[in-house]
């Protein structure tokens, strides 16, 4: 078998608003790590002569579901996540796969309403996070002002770990507090360092109490204890580590790849767990027919594998497993747990489909589609007209959100997934419309599973959300109405097995 080390797998995404260098920042992540041999550029018309070749190459990479670089040791798998990141249930179902997070701002134009979109998702779904402040070399770039807002809008706990010199045309290089020797051990970058390392340490005891409690005590602190727990913090989602970079000129994307390795968590599950995964995305591939993108949380997968298709009952066998190394695609042969390919020869996959058992994939991975109508009304009574207007807008960007007005009663009832969408849709509506709106309580539509004997549905509680995978039995006659989740969870309509579950989650 091959060496498997799930420690040295780090499975992240970049997100931004639009503009703020996500593009150019994978491609300097990926020319880095030497997996690109030349660099391609964002913008058009830059005439090279080799350009098919590197358009090509950074066309497979840079936007391919998953693509795999290694860095120090690591292998990184960089997921795309999708660029409508407004409101789109697809965003939040991408986003749910990732055990961490680049989140890119602009130091020119700071915090923009999707920054604080994206940063409210990666919150709620507690995904560790590192924050950079990208554009650093820009005409206007004001990283001080782009901290201070970091600071208002994201409310989350944002602890610089470099230090930069210059802006606009000056800015030149960015400095990093410590580096982390083979052995494990941390050392200070450079001598004149106390002052950030002081800022440091007052950030981090704040989240950390031995920290405190050695800090008000007056006990030295060793820069090995400071790193060690500024690591456990932001693997813990309670900090975010702020970066600077110039991805455009390439400063700042080394340090970006050593903190992604370091900081960020490696995935949990082991090979020895049964085989439980998910399906993220669907690619097609003229040769190979449909690949099922699969981030496997535990067991492992092998070609020739037959394996079970959980959500839809059936069994088929896998024929190669591929893996995107920037630019091109090769049959690696075997997926483990912790880790994400392509996995061709499932004929009749669907995104959201759970391979194996579901196990060891929690409950809120295992959604697909709306499953839940809730009602919208404005605040104002006089704002529906805008509010109906700015829903339909939204619509238009999430083919998932559904909507249905029903101008007579002045009824409005929406299709969702999750909470977190209405948290963020609150906020868009807020933000981009100025418009305030209340949410009934949701309802759940069940869903037919054909294989299943039961049918699954998920159950949501307000005002604490709180989720149900289950499975019951449909009496004759209810079949295609709404089913509120109060009258569901009757204890004898649930299929043995499941009264368990509803007794943990709900
Ligand atoms: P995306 O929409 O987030 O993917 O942004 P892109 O990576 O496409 O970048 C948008 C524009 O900003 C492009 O014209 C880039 O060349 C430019 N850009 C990206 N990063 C930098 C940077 O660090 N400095 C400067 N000056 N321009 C940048």
């Amino acid at each position: 078998m091959m060496d498997h080390n799930q420690s040295a797998i780090r499975n992240i995404g970049i997100v931004a608003h639009v503009d703020a260098g996500k593009t150019t920042t994978t491609e300097h992540i990926l020319y880095e790590s030497g997996r690109i041999r030349s660099l391609g550029r964002v913008d058009a018309g830059t005439a090279q002569t080799d350009w098919l070749d590197i358009e090509r190459e950074r066309g497979i990479s840079v936007r391919a579901a998953s693509t795999a670089f290694q860095w120090k040791g690591c292998t990184v798998n960089l997921i795309d996540t999708p660029g409508h990141v407004d409101f789109s249930s697809e965003v939040e179902r991408s986003l749910r796969i990732l055990d961490g997070a680049i989140l890119i701002v602009s130091a020119v134009e700071g915090v923009q309403a999707h920054t604080e979109t994206l940063w409210r998702a990666l919150e709620a779904l507690k995904i560790p996070t590192l924050i950079v402040i990208n554009k650093m070399d820009r005409v206007g770039a004001n990283p001080t002002g782009v901290l201070k807002e970091l600071n208002r809008f994201l409310s989350g706990g944002i602890v610089p770990v470099q230090r930069y010199s210059g802006t606009e045309e000056d800015f030149r290089s960015v400095l990093r507090l410590w580096n982390r020797r083979g052995d494990g051990t941390v050392a200070r970058a450079a001598d004149d360092l106390q002052e950030d390392y002081d800022a440091l340490l007052e950030r981090l005891a704040e989240q950390d109490e031995a920290l405190l409690d050695d800090y008000v005590g007056g006990m030295p602190v060793s820069d090995e204890r400071l790193i060690d727990s500024l690591t456990e913090l932001t693997r813990q989602g309670k900090v975010q580590p702020l970066l600077y970079s110039a991805a455009g000129k390439g400063i700042g994307i080394p340090e970006l790849m050593d903190a992604i390795v370091e900081l960020l968590p490696a995935p949990a599950g082991r090979a020895e767990d049964p085989l439980s995964g998910i399906v993220f995305r669907l690619e097609r591939d003229k040769a190979m027919g449909k690949i099922a993108m699969v981030r496997l949380y535990g067991g492992r997968i092998v070609n020739r594998d037959v394996i079970r298709n959980y959500t839809l009952g059936t069994d088929e066998k896998v024929t190669q497993i591929r893996k995107i190394h920037a630019g091109h695609q090769e049959d690696v042969g075997v997926l483990e747990a912790g880790d994400i390919a392509g996995v061709c020869g499932l004929s009749r996959v669907r995104i959201g489909d759970i391979i194996g058992s579901p196990d060891a994939v929690s409950p809120e991975h295992r959604l697909t589609e709306p499953l839940l109508t809730v009602q919208v009304s404005p605040a104002q009574a006089a704002d529906y007209p805008q509010l109906v207007a700015a829903l339909q807008e939204l619509t238009e960007e999430d083919p998932l959100l559904d909507l249905q007005w029903h101008p007579l009663e002045r009824e409005l009832h929406m299709k969702i997934i999750g909470p977190i969408q209405l948290e963020v849709l609150t906020h868009v509506l807020q933000s981009r419309f100025g418009l305030s709106a209340a949410f009934g309580k949701p309802t759940v539509i069940y869903k037919e599973t054909p294989s299943a004997e039961g049918y699954g549905f998920v159950a949501y509680t307000m005002p604490k959300p709180c989720w149900a995978i289950l499975k019951f039995r449909i009496e004759p006659g209810e079949r295609g109405s709404g089913l509120s989740y109060s009258s569901v969870v009757k204890p004898e309509r649930l299929l043995p097995g499941y009264q368990n579950e509803v007794a943990r989650r709900v």
